[in-house]
């Protein structure tokens, strides 16, 4: 079983709020009726009994809202369900990351995003998401990072990067014939940014250069790899153009189900 939750947190974004409002709009966009709710694949979500929706959690102010995500993705965990996590802002990441990789050893992350998010802490703040992989690496919950779609490194990051071991594939290096594969769980982490502004005007960063929705659909295609958890994260739905942003979060929702499914 897959459970679907929406994690409604933007008090930790840097530059703009609005995601809270992702999960509401995500699921709208999911069960448009100008689109179905077939994989690509062909799989038919609205047939499939392998996940279910829980909603969105009720959430305290910062900082008791992480401790209540851990504490809720654990409980779906001890249930034996695989979770999909609808964000928020990239800072839900680390507390999920620290449910899964309580319940799943030698965890590997893939985190494909326009920023490394490996921030000591931004503007004072330990739990910003631009900090989320910084916090996860130093509490040693995953045996492998690898980040895809990095396009703004800076010194600070890079020198993060190599002490925690953090394995980049930096969008100026990209390829589409790049082919991923991990031994033992795997959780994914996507930021909507890492996409060209072009297909997400719905993101709080525009960072151009990114991966066309096709690019990225492929890399998910061609992965091999056992997938225990994944998130979505950073729509901006205040910024969104006729939902076209959320669209494509929900197109990612879909090919994730199907990933965790199988
Ligand atoms: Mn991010
Ligand atoms: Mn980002």
């Amino acid at each position: 079983m897959v459970t679907i939750l929406g994690i409604p947190l933007d008090e930790n974004s840097s530059f703009l709020e609005g995601a809270k409002t992702a999960p509401e709009a995500i699921r709208k966009a999911f069960h448009s009726p100008s689109t179905n709710y077939c994989t690509e694949d062909g799989i038919d979500l609205s047939q499939d009994k392998h996940w279910k929706d829980a909603g969105d959690l009720m959430l305290s102010p910062m900082p008791a809202a992480i401790a209540e995500i851990e504490l809720a993705v654990k409980a779906q965990l001890e249930a034996k369900h695989k979770i999909l996590c609808l964000g928020g802002d990239h800072s839900i990441t680390y507390p999920i990351v620290k449910a899964v990789s309580s319940q799943h050893k030698d965890l590997n992350i893939l985190h494909i995003d326009a920023h490394a998010d490996l921030y000591d802490d931004f503007e004072g703040n330990a739990y910003s998401h631009a900090s989320p992989f910084a916090r996860i690496m130093e509490s040693g919950l995953a045996k492998r990072l690898v980040q895809v779609g990095i396009r703004t490194l800076n010194p600070h990051q890079r020198e993060q990067a190599k002490k925690f071991n953090v394995e980049q594939v930096e969008m100026k290096d990209w390829s589409d014939s790049m082919r991923f594969s991990f031994t033992g769980p795997l959780y994914i982490s996507l930021d909507l940014d890492a996409l060209d502004p072009a297909f997400v005007p719905g993101v709080s960063h525009y960072e151009p250069g990114g991966f066309t929705t096709r690019q990225l659909l492929n890399l998910l295609r061609y992965l091999k790899a056992d997938v225990v958890g994944a998130d979505i994260v950073e729509l901006n739905p205040t910024r969104d153009v006729n939902n076209m942003t959320a669209m494509v979060a929900a197109k990612f929702v879909k090919e994730l189900l199907a990933k965790l499914i199988s």
